[in-house]
């Protein structure tokens, strides 16, 4: 959670805006752009309102644990007719390239903390598809016949390979610590999409 305290709050007005009000970060500031015409009143009221916003939309992008197993549950329920039944949802910071593992003895499903802070729609997909492991281990057309239900695996899919992709071209620092760098030294194909382990799969 990399912005829990943002510290700097810019306000734009702007001539050209009449009534709408947009608000976003840029680093760690986050810049609200209002109307030239809002009053001072307006103003702190928008400001507040943009702001609680905002941190709503990136607390749903940050789940804890608990959030991520009670998300997991309904997906298993909309999607897979409550088939898979993970025991434990939680983050973890140690699944290399993968976006999650799942194991099948326990029905306890890890999340990579590389994925905190897509949108909650690719955040879905990787649980749904953790989940569809503890049915089908492999990739083979009977697991993606588990994900055709959920409309946006396709679009997740092509998400998740651009931030792969980005990753992977990142110049990586050898021995780097940084978690979200590239793994060049891992292998090849263990993403979310495409690997088939046997057991524990991604
Ligand atoms: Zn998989």
């Amino acid at each position: 959670m990399a912005q829990d305290a943002p510290t700097v709050v810019e306000v734009r007005r702007s001539r050209r805006r009449t009534a709408t009000v947009s608000a976003y970060r840029d680093g760690d500031r986050t810049i609200i752009a209002i109307p030239a015409l809002f009053s001072h009143a307006q103003e702190q009221e928008w400001v507040a309102k943009m702001l609680a916003r905002l941190e709503d939309k990136e607390r749903r992008r940050h789940p804890s644990d608990d959030e991520l197993l009670a998300r997991a549950r309904e997906l298993s329920e909309r999607y897979l007719e409550g088939r898979a039944r993970p025991t434990s949802v939680r983050w973890s910071a140690n699944q290399g390239r993968r976006w999650g593992s799942c194991t099948l003895v326990d029905g306890s499903i890890r999340i990579s903390t590389r994925v905190q802070g897509m949108p909650s729609w690719v955040i879905d997909y990787v649980l749904l598809h953790e989940l569809a492991h503890l049915l089908h281990s492999g990739h083979g057309p009977e697991f993606w016949r588990l994900l055709e239900g959920y409309p946006r695996t396709d679009r997740a899919r092509g998400f998740l390979d651009g931030v792969s992709f980005v990753q992977d071209a990142a110049p990586a620092a050898d021995g780097g610590s940084d978690p979200g760098a590239g793994h060049p030294v891992a292998s090849l194909g263990d993403d979310t999409g495409r690997r088939a382990p046997a057991g524990a799969s991604s």
